[in-house]
């Protein structure tokens, strides 16, 4: 990756004269079955750019409560957009139950923002949501006249474990899944490895719209191309490897089975929640610490989260379940 950085031809990308961004964004957007997309610095403003280019002032966009854009993203769609978010409660598989979705809609009223957008996110706190479900929920939208966007940071982490269900391949699930959809945002800096950098996907009028956007948010980057080049580089080298991570969750999910007071969720993808109670959670306080002087690192305090990366092995793994086990005196 590093070399392929080093090689990048540059240009100047605020003129979309940057040949390495123009190659990513055209290799992603064939990719995931659109016209065209957009490089951005983080998910974040990814988002943003989306939602701000759906919606107007005034507008709103229906969402999960425990979703990125809703929840972890400052409240952006709302500081800098004027739009509001409805968000709704997930069902236990993170699926925004169809009823609740149609409910959410409001009618054309004087009272009632305008409900413009759904948005989904894939895979959410690495759960894969079912295909089925995106397809209904999507269907919903369009039926009722609402724009669809999906988060989809860890898209090809969802297209890798629904690839291991219907033995696909995982580009075509990730196209699979992406169909549903008017807008794509993928992260590239998360389970694929690059250093910065994700990219929106829609069609040829949504992208224009969505530059200006990404204009007025400081994200114009000039000679961008250094780091399209890392994006490019993980999209043909680090996509099939995410089944790695996600056999390393599985493997240190059954390495912390059976602890008195830990309860481990069995990972979807590369994400392990681990939920601390009774005597574990007593201790919780001197976990991460424990686990931080070993080079181990976590979030949490009751409900720990462990993310598996092409720069942890199984040794690694190994080593965390150790030190886990021992500080529970398992
Ligand atoms: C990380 C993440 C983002 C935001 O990405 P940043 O690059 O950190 O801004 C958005 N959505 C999801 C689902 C994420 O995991």
């Amino acid at each position: 990756m590093r070399a392929a950085m080093q090689d990048a031809p540059l240009g100047d990308d605020v003129f979309s004269d940057d040949p390495s961004v123009n190659a990513l964004q055209e290799k992603i957007a064939a990719l995931l079955g659109f016209e065209a997309a957009l490089f951005v610095p983080t998910g974040t403003q990814s988002n943003l750019c989306a939602i701000l280019s759906h919606c107007q002032r005034g507008d709103e966009y229906i969402v999960g409560q425990m979703q990125h854009c809703y929840r972890w993203e400052g409240g952006g769609a709302a500081v800098f957009g004027s739009v509001q978010p409805q968000p709704l409660a997930h069902a236990a598989d993170g699926s925004l139950p169809l009823a609740d979705i149609e409910a959410a809609i409001k009618p054309d009223d004087a009272h009632f923002a305008r409900s413009k957008l759904l948005a989904l996110e894939n895979t959410l706190g690495g759960k894969l949501i079912p295909l089925d479900y995106v397809q209904q929920a999507t269907a919903l939208a369009q039926r009722k006249g609402l724009a669809r966007h999906l988060d989809g940071a860890r898209l090809f982490n969802a297209a890798v474990a629904q690839a291991a269900q219907t033995g696909g391949d995982a580009r075509a699930e990730a196209r699979r899944i992406a169909q549903n959809f008017d807008s794509v945002s993928v992260c590239f800096s998360k389970g694929l490895g690059a250093p910065v950098g994700s990219a929106l996907c829609g069609s040829r009028e949504f992208i224009a719209r969505a530059h200006r956007v990404r204009k007025m948010a400081g994200g114009g980057m000039r000679q961008a191309g250094v780091l399209a080049a890392a994006a490019s580089y993980a999209l043909d080298h680090h996509i099939d490897r995410l089944a790695d991570d996600h056999a390393l969750a599985q493997r240190l999910a059954a390495g912390l089975a059976g602890i008195d007071g830990v309860q481990v969720e069995l990972p979807h993808t590369n994400i392990v929640f681990v939920d601390l109670t009774g005597p574990a959670r007593d201790k919780s306080a001197g976990l991460l610490p424990h686990l931080a002087a070993q080079g181990i690192q976590a979030t949490g305090l009751y409900r720990l989260r462990f993310v598996t990366h092409l720069d942890v092995d199984a040794a690694g793994v190994d080593r965390a379940v150790f030190a886990i086990r021992r500080y529970f005196g398992a």
